[in-house]
């Protein structure tokens, strides 16, 4: 009976949603398939928990929308239109934004949606990046509807990068990590070093294994493409790029994803398993000295592959 009641809510939602375009078709229903299969007890048990959204943008971004009865907030918002669309379709307005890095594609929406909206706007110590108020560091938090997020450094895929994590939230943490850390595969390297992409990467595998990873854009399939290639006999790869071809063919997203998966699937996590040291030499052509190593040569193959 409650069961049947949660679902006539999801369906009521997402009916919401396709009405309201194109562009949340799949974002109303990759998160009720998401939490179906994981928490629609915990999603449904009040009114007024927090929800979150992918907003679809530009050819493969997800603009993450959290929002519960008072409002909503951002991250990312690389396009404003797509914001607006779905925040008058979900009748919330906008309270909040953050911001991980200055790339065009996460930031191109702030000053639009500043003027619309007068939200509040927090992100990475970088002046570059128009229309912050607030900005965060190792060691700052900020409260997004009454969630605690920590902020973390994760420079690397830039400089400037930060990621939002929510060590309290239930049923599981969260994270928001940008172009950090992927879905199967992690961001490519432009301002940063290899060293520092690896400490930012490694500072992510260490949060809870049931950390639930919301990254910035939709290259599952790719990675996982190139996570078979590092270790062609890893079973649990083969297992999700079956589940997530599914989940594309379905016109569903592929995240979030969990951290737990990510440690058994991601060879960006594993660069210190065997599998994935052999395969980085063999490539190589070389001995690696440490995991640090087979990190750099990996991301390098990748960016080749
Ligand atoms: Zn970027």
């Amino acid at each position: 009976m409650a069961f049947s009641r949660l679902i006539t809510s999801y369906t009521l939602a997402k009916d919401l949603l396709l009405r309201g375009t194109d562009n949340l078709v799949n974002c109303g229903d990759t998160m009720g398939y998401n939490r179906a299969s994981q928490s629609l007890q915990a999603r449904y048990s009040s009114e007024n928990m927090l929800k979150i959204e992918p907003v679809a943008a530009f050819s493969d971004n997800y603009i993450w929308l959290l929002h519960d009865a008072t409002g909503a907030w951002v991250v990312d918002p690389g396009d404003a239109a797509v914001v607006i669309e779905a925040l008058e379709t979900l009748s919330r307005p906008l309270l909040g934004i953050l911001i991980t890095h200055h790339h065009f594609d996460h930031t191109g929406g702030v000053e639009e949606l500043i003027a619309r909206y007068q939200p509040r706007v927090a992100g990475p110590a970088n002046h570059a990046i128009k229309g912050i108020q607030t900005t965060l560091g190792k060691g700052d938090s900020v409260d997004v509807l009454g969630v605690r997020f920590d902020v973390l450094e994760v420079p690397g895929h830039t400089l400037d990068h930060i990621a939002y994590y929510a060590p309290d939230h239930q049923p599981e943490p969260l994270l928001f990590c940008g172009d950090t850390l992927f879905a199967g595969g992690c961001g490519r390297i432009f301002e940063g070093t290899a060293t520092m992409m690896f400490a930012s990467l490694q500072q992510l595998a260490r949060l809870p294994a049931n950390t639930r990873i919301y990254c910035a854009h939709e290259y599952t399939l790719a990675n996982l493409d190139f996570a078979a290639a590092v270790e062609p006999e890893a079973q649990a790869i083969r297992q999700r790029i079956d589940r997530d071809r599914t989940r594309r063919a379905q016109g569903l997203p592929t995240v979030p994803s969990q951290l737990a998966e990510e440690l058994q699937t991601n060879p960006f996590l594993r660069c210190d398993q065997p599998g994935v040291e052999a395969a980085a030499v063999s490539h190589a052509r070389q001995a690696l000295p440490d995991a640090e190593a087979v990190f750099a040569k990996i991301r390098e193959w990748k960016n080749h592959f």
